[in-house]
Formats: structure tokens, sequence, C-alpha cells
């Protein structure tokens, strides 16, 4: 039996590998093939992909969007992206700015809290395009105002707390389009963290190509409830660990395995798509 892992995050975004200990650690955990899915960025795409090569590993070249629909927020998976398509680097771009400018408003409101934390100490730690709320609270933990990362999101980053302060997001409609037109196929995310089956239905007519069915934080009620779903309204199914490096001395990578018929299936909708637009 073949396996993969479909959600997976480098240090281009909030992960600590990089593409190639990615690649390693893949081996390590005898995945056949891994999609890179860092927020809102596919620039370890092209380096992960020559080291999967190196090693006869398939690779799937990916992202995570943040999207919303009717306020809710949810993370639109891209997967076979073409990464240098034009439209998708520009808007990647914006949501990339976005980010930027939320790490100084949530430091101005840190700040406010009486918390002396420095931008570009978040920035230093980021050392990437897509920084987010991780990284202000690695830099807070590396500054020694608090005591870890837990602390930082319960004390001032969740929603509801000081420092939280919402993202202007995209459409989901539009994080599905911008897929698609950069050859791609559209997957809602973990559905069991967001709580947002009600809107699966719309997102379908918008779209949809596939649900992620299997997630480390679905429990096995979880994934059948969605593997239900996907067949309800004939969605491709997808699965990955959301590993973001090491968490608790081992990562994630590989703890949650996809079947590989999944892969090829998905496989199959982008040839059918592409054979239609040629
Ligand atoms: P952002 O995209 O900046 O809003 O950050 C979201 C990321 O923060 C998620 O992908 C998680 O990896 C992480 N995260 C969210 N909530 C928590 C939490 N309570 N504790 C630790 N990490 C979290
Ligand atoms: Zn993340
Ligand atoms: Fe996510
Ligand atoms: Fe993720």
């Amino acid at each position: 039996m073949k396996f993969a892992d479909l959600h997976l995050h480098t240090k281009y975004s909030d992960g600590t590998f990089s593409p190639e200990e990615l690649v390693l650690q893949a081996q390590k955990a005898g995945l056949a093939c891994i999609a890179l899915t860092d927020h809102d960025t596919v620039e370890g795409c092209a380096e992960a992909a020559t080291a999967a090569a190196a090693v006869g590993m398939e690779f799937i070249p990916g992202t995570e969007l943040t999207a919303e629909h009717n306020d809710t927020e949810l993370h639109v998976l891209g997967y076979f992206l073409d990464i240098r398509n034009k439209k998708l680097l520009a808007e990647i771009a914006k949501f990339q700015a976005v980010r930027q400018d939320r790490i100084h408003e949530m430091v101005k409101r840190i700040n406010a809290q009486g918390v002396p934390l420095q931008p570009e100490a978040v920035f230093a730690i980021a050392n990437c395009k897509s920084p987010g709320r991780p990284h202000v609270a690695r830099a807070m933990v590396k500054a020694g105002l608090i005591s870890n990362v837990d602390e930082a999101f319960e004390r001032f980053l969740k929603k509801g707390r000081p420092a939280w302060v919402p993202k202007t997001k995209v459409s989901a409609m539009e994080a599905m389009d911008l897929v698609h037109q950069a050859g791609g196929l559209a997957v809602m995310a973990h559905p069991g963290l967001n709580r947002t089956d009600d809107i699966i239905p719309a997102l379908v007519d918008a779209g949809l190509d596939g649900i992620e069915c299997f997630h480390t934080k679905h429990s096995t009620a979880t994934a059948e409830r969605y593997l239900s779903i996907a067949d309800k309204y004939h969605l491709l199914v997808t699965g990955g660990s959301d590993c973001h490096g090491f968490s608790k001395g081992k990562p994630l990578i590989g703890t949650v395995r996809l079947p590989y018929e999944h892969v090829e299936k998905l496989k199959a909708k982008v040839a059918q798509r592409a054979a239609a637009v040629t």
C-alpha cells in the first residue's frame, strides 16, 4: 500500500522544517507522496519538488488560503497549482501584505498591554513573507516575555483576547477561483475544526473539488462524517497531518496516512480539467 500526507507546512509559513527537512521526514515516515500547503504562499514548492524528485517521492505543489464565507473563517487548500501562475502570485502577495500589516497591529496591541515586544523581533523569527500568530508567540517566548506558545495564544492572540486582530480575508469563492485559474483543485481544509458544515452546499455549487476528511484533529467519527458528506456531494477525499515541525519531540508528518487511491482520483480530475481547457 502507498500513502500520502497532503497537508504540510514549512518555514515558508509557520512551520519549522525547510522543504528539504520535510522531504527527509516524509521519507522516514514511509510516504510515497506529499503536498506542501504553506499558508498563503507557494514559495517552498520549488525547493520541495527538487528535494522530493531526488529521492523518488511524488510531490504536489499546494497552498492553504485563509478565506471566509458569511463571516466564518475557513481554509481552502489548493493542489496541483501552477506555481508560476501570475494571478495566483499577485493575489498571494496581497494576502502576505495583509499578514505583515497584521503583525504590526498585533504587536501594538501587545504593547498596549504593557508588554514590550518589538515588531522586528517577530519578523526576524518569521523570516518569511507569510508571518502569522505562531511567529508572534514564538518571538514573545524568545524575548522571555512569556513561558510558552500556548500561553501567548491564551493570554493575547486567540479570538477575543487583547491582541487578536481579525484578518481581512478573501472570500471562499474567490479563493477557489484563484486555485482553479492556476490549474489546481480546491479542497476545504479540516472542516471539523471550523464547524462550517452549513456552508458546504454553497461551496459545492461554486466548484469545490474536495474535502479534507482525514486530519490530525479529526476523530474517527468526524472523518466518517466527512466521508459521507464527500459521498453525498461527489467530492474528492483528501487528508493530511497539518505538520508544522516537531511537536512534543516528534513530527506529525505521516501520522495521517491517506491511501494513494485518493491521490489517483485527484490526479484524474486535474487531467480531466486540463483536457477540457485545451
Ligand atoms: P494566523 O494564520 O496568523 O491566524 O495563525 C493561525 C495558526 O496559528 C494556525 O495555523 C495554527 O498553527 C496556530 N494556532 C491557532 N490557534 C492556536 C493555539 N490556541 N495554540 C497554538 N497555535 C495556534
Ligand atoms: Zn499553520
Ligand atoms: Fe488550517
Ligand atoms: Fe495547515
